[in-house]
């Protein structure tokens, strides 16, 4: 094997001195909030193109050089973890929209664009890219492929997954493969994007992508209800679908103490609704007319009310309400108080869900009394984010807070990463949701794709 100071030396002329930075410091990289990536490496490499990166996957393919691939640094999963002898990847010099094609509602990008910088070109056409998380003004469309994030709309428009036509990677050995296919219908063989996507970096290096774009809704109504039992929460669920026909867009669920923890101080959030519930949810329908899908949504909202299935609602009048609305809802920073933290992204069957959450506090306060559980999420994709603080942030007592969380999602067969991935933060639980012939199958493609193990090794499994 040869070291790595000798394949940075062959890397150095075939890059120059913008596409190969020494002596980074990978803990100062900008990320989401100026947190920064972990670990250490001796060289970040930038290539500028497709050939640039060909180039340098050939060249540290011959060496059996690992290369760990970075994007905006806003993973939830510790996927972009480098160590002192692998090298740092990063696509932000291929930050080009290259395309945008509003006939067939498409948009070409490279990889390195962030997230919002393509909504805001797309609405800039009158057209929308649905994808929408908290940390879009730093996570790229690279990294969201590499994750198949999911974020705030997936009950209306999927995860990545569903929104990309078509892409381009390089493989391990420096193979260009461009499937930059513009067409929704598209079975000619595999589907060999979705090889890509979610893959977390393990199976190829991400370049270029057409993303589907939708038409920009002309109507948003927002809505905060307070819902008295579980049932009946997902009684809103199906109710509320039916009865917005086709535009409900957000269905997010808050438990009682979430609610409590970002709308008081020191959080500024306003209480929407005054009454004590054990669960809010945030409703929003995106449509085409303002004042008639207005009236829709008020009457649905009434209908759920007289039925007895929610028992207070406020609904947003003006686009500073509805922002606020979401405002409050994405204001997880607010956790920071009860740190140390652990932060768990699950999904399970709805009607497991009630039970879950229960016996998962039960089992954590019979250890930590005093511990706290905050839970919240996209209850209409079945999945749930929890927030859990024992006050001990022990290698130990997080292992223990994981065995409950895992613990009681295996026996109701959930997932144990609903949209975050895996890294290597839940690598040791990666059992519990899938079993040795997924994990062989898993095993198969990555030495079949990457048989010298380079590319971000020992994420995932
Ligand atoms: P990084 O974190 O840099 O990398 C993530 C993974 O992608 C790593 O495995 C990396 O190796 C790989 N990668 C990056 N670029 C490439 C490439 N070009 N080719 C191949 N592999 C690559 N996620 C959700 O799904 N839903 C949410 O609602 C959500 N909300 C969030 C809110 C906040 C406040 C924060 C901080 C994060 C949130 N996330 C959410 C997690 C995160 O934003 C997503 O996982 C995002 O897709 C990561 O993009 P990134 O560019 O930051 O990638
Ligand atoms: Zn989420």
């Amino acid at each position: 094997m040869t070291s790595v100071a000798s394949v940075i030396a062959e890397l150095e002329p075939a890059l120059g001195p913008k596409g190969l930075l020494k002596d980074v410091d990978i803990a100062t990289r900008p990320a989401w909030m100026g947190n920064g990536g972990e670990g250490s490496a001796p060289a970040l490499l930038r290539p500028a193109t497709t050939e640039e990166l060909s180039t340098i996957l050939r060249i540290c393919h011959a060496h059996g050089q690992a290369v760990v691939p970075q994007g905006g640094l806003t993973g939830l999963v510790r996927a972009t973890v480098t160590s002192g002898s692998t090298l740092a990847l990063s696509l932000e010099r291929m930050n080009r929209i290259e395309d945008i094609d509003p006939v067939n509602r498409t948009m070409t990008v490279q990889a390195g664009v962030p997230l919002q910088a393509v909504q805001e070109q797309a609405e800039a056409e009158g057209l929308m890219f649905p994808l929408d998380l908290g940390a879009r003004g730093s996570a790229t469309i690279g990294g969201n492929v590499a994750t198949n994030a999911g974020g705030n709309r997936v009950i209306r428009y999927g995860m990545m997954r569903d929104n990309v036509l078509g892409l381009e990677a390089v493989l391990a050995d420096g193979t260009v493969v461009s499937s930059l296919h513009p067409m929704i219908k598209n079975n000619t063989g595999y589907d060999l994007k979705q090889l890509f996507i979610g893959s977390e970096g393990t199976l190829g290096i991400v370049t270029r992508v057409v993303l589907r774009l939708r038409q920009l809704p002309r109507s948003q109504n927002v809505g905060f209800v307070a819902v008295p039992d579980f049932n009946r929460l997902t009684d809103l669920l199906r109710r509320i679908d039916a009865a917005l026909g086709g535009t409900l867009s957000a269905f997010e669920v808050m438990w009682r103490d979430y609610y409590e923890l970002v709308t008081t101080a020191p959080a500024t959030n306003r209480k929407p609704v005054a009454t004590d519930a054990p669960y809010y949810v945030l409703i929003e329908s995106l449509g085409s007319d303002q004042a008639a899908d207005e009236a829709r949504f008020e009457a649905a909202l009434s209908e759920m009310f007289e039925a007895g299935i929610i028992v207070d609602a406020a609904i947003a009048k003006s686009q500073s309400e509805r922002d606020a609305i979401w405002a409050m809802r994405d204001d997880v920073g607010q956790n920071a108080r009860h740190a140390p933290i652990q932060a768990f992204d699950v999904s399970l069957k709805l009607d497991d869900m009630e039970a879950y959450v229960a016996e998962v506090n039960e089992r954590l306060q019979a250890r930590w009394p005093k511990a706290t559980n905050m839970v919240f999420g996209h209850l209409g994709d079945g999945n749930l984010h929890l927030i859990t603080g024992v006050g001990d942030g022990s290698a130990e007592a997080r292992h223990a807070v994981e065995e409950v969380i895992y613990g009681c999602l295996r026996p109701r067969g959930g997932s144990v990463s609903a949209e975050h991935g895996i890294g290597l933060e839940k690598k040791p639980w990666l059992s519990v949701s899938r079993s040795e012939p997924e994990i062989a199958l898993m095993r198969a493609l990555k030495q079949a794709l990457d048989p010298k193990d380079i590319l971000n090794p020992g994420k995932v499994f």
